[in-house]
């Protein structure tokens, strides 16, 4: 059996003469955040609608939980996708929206549904009705929908389009809870990859239906040379408590900024170790104006855009 969760083989979708998506070859492991990247066009949404079930695809293969052809017909329940905005009603509450889609799946458990409430951050929303919330609640809500039935993977098309940073740091606390919690799978696209960054383990980079790249986030980092900055004071007294800490890739780089090459994923930790050591800081950040650049480059520079 495939080591992959999903893998696709010469995947083709042909509108007319024109191939949507040109003989793509894509692989996703079971557990990581998969990001589908490409410009608006690039084939993304047409991509995961073959694997979700919603559109067949022209050529090509599709193997998933290491079912093909007409096997998918047996698995399709274990896939869940959120494709274009999600269907709410706005006069309800979030629990009654899930309600509704609860009962469709034969599920009454009130417990269930405070479950994934609690999952995609809405415990605490009550009485409201959907209609007033934030646009990143309602996107939270529609991915809530999404996980109604347990699937174990989870295919969401932009749903990150448009969210504020705090919006999408939520959406990102989510999908942890539900890699460590669910062992979900999940497939994101979009077409901004610094957004995007934040979120996902893995990337396949779609240019005019072409699966151009894929790699992994230490790859893309790499590529990109991403860099941890710090924004403070006193820079210098932070440069004691970064070599206990055994950072040894970094710089000084002007009177109010440190970068660090290194270890980009314990940012949480640096800060922690700073406010221990009372170094107040004001800013810390994975800078990556230079992936942006990465994918526009890639695609064909930013006079597309
Ligand atoms: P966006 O973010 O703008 O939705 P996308 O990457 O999801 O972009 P798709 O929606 O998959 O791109 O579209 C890819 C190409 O296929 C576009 O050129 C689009 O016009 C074309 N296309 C999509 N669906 C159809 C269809 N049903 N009939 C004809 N052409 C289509």
């Amino acid at each position: 059996m495939s080591e992959y969760l999903l893998c696709t083989n010469g995947l083709t979708k042909q509108f007319g003469h024109h191939k949507a998506v040109n003989h793509v070859n894509l692989h996703v492991k079971k557990g990581v955040i998969y990001g589908f990247i490409g410009r608006n066009g690039a084939g993304k949404t047409t991509f995961l609608k073959m694997i979700s079930g919603l559109s067949k695809p022209s050529y090509g293969d599709i193997e998933l939980f290491g079912c093909r052809g007409a096997e998918l017909n047996a698995i399709r329940s274990r896939i869940s996708c959120l494709i274009e905005t999600p269907g709410l009603y706005g006069n309800m509450t979030a629990y009654d929206n899930l309600a509704i889609k609860c009962k469709l799946f034969g599920i009454n458990d009130p417990n269930y549904m405070k479950h994934i409430l609690r999952i995609v951050g809405l415990s605490n929303v009550g009485k409201k009705k959907t209609k007033h919330f934030s646009l990143g609640m309602k996107q939270r809500l529609g991915i809530g929908l999404a996980l109604v039935g347990d699937p174990d993977l989870l295919v969401l098309d932009e749903p990150i389009n448009g969210l504020d940073p705090q919006g999408i740091a939520e959406i990102r606390d989510m999908f942890l809870t539900l890699q460590e919690e669910e062992n979900m799978t999940i497939i994101i696209s979009s077409h901004i990859l610094e957004e995007l960054s934040k979120i996902a383990t893995h990337y396949g980079i779609i240019h005019n239906g072409s699966l151009i790249q894929e790699l992994t986030r230490e790859e893309l980092m790499q590529r990109c040379s991403e860099r941890m900055e710090i924004v403070l004071d006193h820079p210098k007294q932070a440069v004691p408590v970064l070599d206990t800490m055994g950072f040894t890739d970094y710089q000084v780089t002007d009177k109010n900024t440190i970068q660090i090459y290194e270890r980009l994923n314990e940012s949480a930790d640096v800060n922690m170790e700073l406010s221990k050591a009372g170094i107040l800081v004001k800013s810390i950040s994975i800078t990556s104006e230079e992936l942006e650049n990465y994918f526009l480059n890639l695609t064909g520079g930013a006079h597309h855009a």
